[in-house]
């Protein structure tokens, strides 16, 4: 096994990791920012290190200095986490090129699946279902451009192969529209990401978010533990997450499953994953792969019993897969709830001083949090200050073991998102099961 990682993240992600090594025995660093020496996984932590200000850029994002952390540590692998330089392929090129493991998949996977256009070819070439649209980029013939529109059907959508984080892409609704939509999405891609190459895909209008976890070592061996259905979304942000996805038949997921083990086993994928599609008609649309570990893990961990971060450790380590696709049974039904540090009214982060807290308990009831009484939120970061997971028999069981968990949790001296999280749990739609992407900011009147 790994002797010592060092957990390059901050927050909930870096406490979850740090849990996963110590079970496993494991050592652990964390390295952290002169903002971040309270916070929990650091005050746990074996040894750490604080690698710059409080700025990401010069302390979550200094790849010299997590690199210097991990040879004076004398660390055998750095864990990214999510975000940050966790699907950064020149990153993980660095750690590997100096004697590090880096946990995740290998650089060349990375880079083909962080350009959203040779994703899809590769997708496609594993018989993964893709949205319809261009055959790689738009190039500059105006009358092919058009025709290819017509062909997809309006509404389409422009797309840059480079884009992330819901940036870099518009919808267009009719011919009229299309050339100056290109031209600005072009520019603003150009601007945002140094790439402005850009794709054209049909534009589904009410779809779902569906995507589909997934485990690979280094032997050849792949499984995919379920699907997570992410529609409750703000501005492109999920906000609950739950598995399995309402409605999703036993047949459908089994295609889904078949489908994306497939994927890996071609692109040689490493570690844990997620395919991430667009659910409408029945129909399946790859939109993109996430070559990480992601927010909203917990649920897929509630209905399959499996600890997907060990198992990322394991793989990392050479080991095989614990196990095989028939051992995976989806157990009952999970939810998540993501608490963020922001006024439920506006949005707006609420940095601060947490004055009085209270985890929320019971079966089934699981916590995923960095803070405490007396915790002070720095604003330097993403506003997520934890996540709530529960589980039940059935999904109603699960709902109200949410409505109460949600009732018993108390986070004072800050505004948290945690009056809109009750909201959503009393709303009818949500409920009853299977609200598409646009549901959430439509009930805010957004
Ligand atoms: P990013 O990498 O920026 O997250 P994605 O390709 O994952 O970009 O798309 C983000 C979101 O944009 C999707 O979850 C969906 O809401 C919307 N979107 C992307 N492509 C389409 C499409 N073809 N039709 C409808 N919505 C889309």
């Amino acid at each position: 096994m790994l002797e010592k990682v060092v957990i390059a993240n901050r927050g909930e992600i870096a406490l979850r990791i740090l849990r996963a090594c110590r079970e496993l025995g494991i050592k652990t660093v964390a390295v952290h920012s002169s903002a971040d020496r309270d916070l929990k996984h650091v005050l746990l932590a074996d040894e750490s290190v604080c690698i710059g200000p409080p700025a990401s850029a010069q302390s979550y994002l200094n790849v010299p200095a997590i690199i210097s952390a991990a040879e004076v540590t004398d660390a055998v692998a750095i864990h990214p986490g999510y975000g940050f330089l966790s699907e950064n392929a020149d990153f993980a090129e660095r750690v590997e090129q100096s004697g590090f493991i880096f946990i995740g998949p290998r650089p060349e996977t990375i880079r083909l699946m962080g350009d959203k256009i040779s994703a899809i070819k590769a997708m496609k070439g594993s018989g993964v279902p893709c949205v319809p649209g261009s055959e790689g980029p738009l190039g500059d013939d105006e009358d092919k451009i058009r025709v290819l529109a017509r062909k997809i059907g309006y509404p389409v959508i422009i797309k840059a192969a480079g884009g992330g984080g819901g940036r870099g892409m518009r919808v267009v609704h009719s011919e009229a529209a299309l050339l100056q939509a290109i031209a600005m999405t072009r520019t603003e891609a150009g601007n945002a990401f140094g790439n402005d190459t850009v794709y054209m895909e049909k534009f589904l209008e009410n779809p779902r978010h569906i995507e589909f976890q997934v485990l690979a070592d280094q032997h050849g061996n792949a499984i995919c533990l379920g699907e997570r259905d992410c529609s409750t979304q703000r501005r492109h942000q999920k906000v609950v997450e739950e598995s399995p996805a309402p409605g999703l038949s036993d047949k459908q997921r089994k295609k889904m499953s078949e489908i994306c083990v497939k994927a890996c086993k071609k692109i040689g994928y490493r570690g844990a994953g997620t395919f991430e599609f667009l659910y409408e008609n029945d129909e399946f649309y790859f939109i993109e792969m996430n070559t990480r570990v992601q927010v909203e893990h917990p649920v897929t961990e509630m209905v399959t019993g499996i600890d997907i971060v060990r198992e990322q450790l394991r793989v990392a380590a050479g080991e095989r897969l614990s196990y095989e696709q028939k051992d995976i049974v989806l157990r009952g039904h999970a939810i998540e709830c993501r608490i963020n540090a922001e006024d439920p009214a506006n949005f707006m982060p609420s940095p601060g001083m947490i004055t009085r807290y209270h985890a929320p308990g019971g079966p089934g009831v699981r916590v995923d949090s960095h803070i405490y009484s007396g915790y002070k939120v720095p604003p330097y970061y993403d506003s997520m200050i934890g996540k709530l997971i529960v589980h039940g028999d059935t999904r109603e069981s699960a709902l109200a073991r949410m409505s109460n968990a949600l009732a018993e949790i108390v986070v004072e001296g800050i505004k948290t998102n945690i009056p809109l999280q009750r909201d959503i749990l009393m709303d009818a739609a949500f409920m009853a099961g299977g609200v598409n992407i646009h549901y959430l900011e439509k009930k805010l009147g957004l």
